[in-house]
């Protein structure tokens, strides 16, 4: 058995990550309208009832859009933090599953770890998800790296990281002041520098697919990104991808 995952889309207009071990489908996130959400699942050939359920990371929108409607509609539970149910009540949900941010719980076949990271929302958290021997991680939306996020994320056979930003083209882009600050904050986005810092904690060994995510369309370019974390890379056998707003990215196995 292996892992197979796929993404709906990454960035700040929407996200949604498929993870599907042939026996449970975890969708991390849904930042779409139910109809766009469809439309993407469709193009992965997958149909809203083949989501087992929905893991939450946060209350932005991007992250949040559709949960509640798609829950709704096609009676999906979803899973997430108090704080982040707290900050953006979503009426009634058909299955809500409230996770504590520091312990470990199944879903499915799924083992899934959450991991808190500082992130300007109530009560951010990432994941890594484990089925048979392979870890999958997921880690964007934070502002910095924190010892339990390397700690974390060491063992990833697959790994979904945020280079979000470049910081010159940041400081010199169209965004407001306060938006910039926001952004290139603690409590915002990881830069490509902090990136590929991440990676510094990561056993390349083991590392199979990284998978660039949540890339600005304003303030970074797919080369900028990868020449970042490119250095880190010398030795590594694996293989390297870049997620789209648009178009997600098609499945990659893993086994
Ligand atoms: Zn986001
Ligand atoms: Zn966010």
């Amino acid at each position: 058995m292996g892992i197979r995952f796929a993404s709906l889309g990454s960035g700040s207009k929407g996200n949604g990550t498929l993870i599907d071990d042939g026996n449970t489908c975890l969708l991390i996130d849904l930042g779409f309208t139910i109809k766009e959400s469809v439309r993407r699942l469709s193009r992965l050939g997958m149909s809203p009832d083949d989501v087992d359920a929905i893991l939450v990371t946060h209350e932005h929108a991007d992250h949040i859009h559709g949960v509640a409607g798609f829950a709704r509609k096609f009676s999906t539970p979803v899973y997430l933090t108090p704080g982040t149910y707290q900050a953006k009540l979503m009426g009634q949900l058909p299955e809500l599953r409230k996770i504590n941010c520091h312990f470990p719980f199944s879903v499915g076949s799924f083992e899934v770890t959450p991991v808190a990271v500082p992130h300007d929302a109530k009560e951010p958290c990432q994941y890594v998800l484990s089925s048979g021997d392979l870890n999958i991680g997921v880690l964007t939306d934070l502002g910095h790296i924190t010892p339990h996020v390397q700690r974390s994320y060491r063992d990833c056979d697959a790994l979904l990281l945020e280079c979000n930003h470049d910081p010159e083209m940041l400081a010199q882009g169209p965004y407001p002041y306060p938006l910039k600050r926001r952004v290139g904050g603690d409590y915002g986005h990881l830069n490509n520098a902090q990136a590929a810092e991440l990676l510094g904690s990561v056993d390349l060994a083991r590392l199979q697919h990284l998978v660039i995510s949540h890339i600005s369309e304003q303030n970074n370019q797919h080369d900028l990104a990868q020449n970042a974390v490119k250095p880190l890379l010398t030795d590594w056998q694996g293989s390297l991808i870049i997620a789209s707003q648009k178009e997600g990215f098609d499945w990659i196995s893993l086994g």
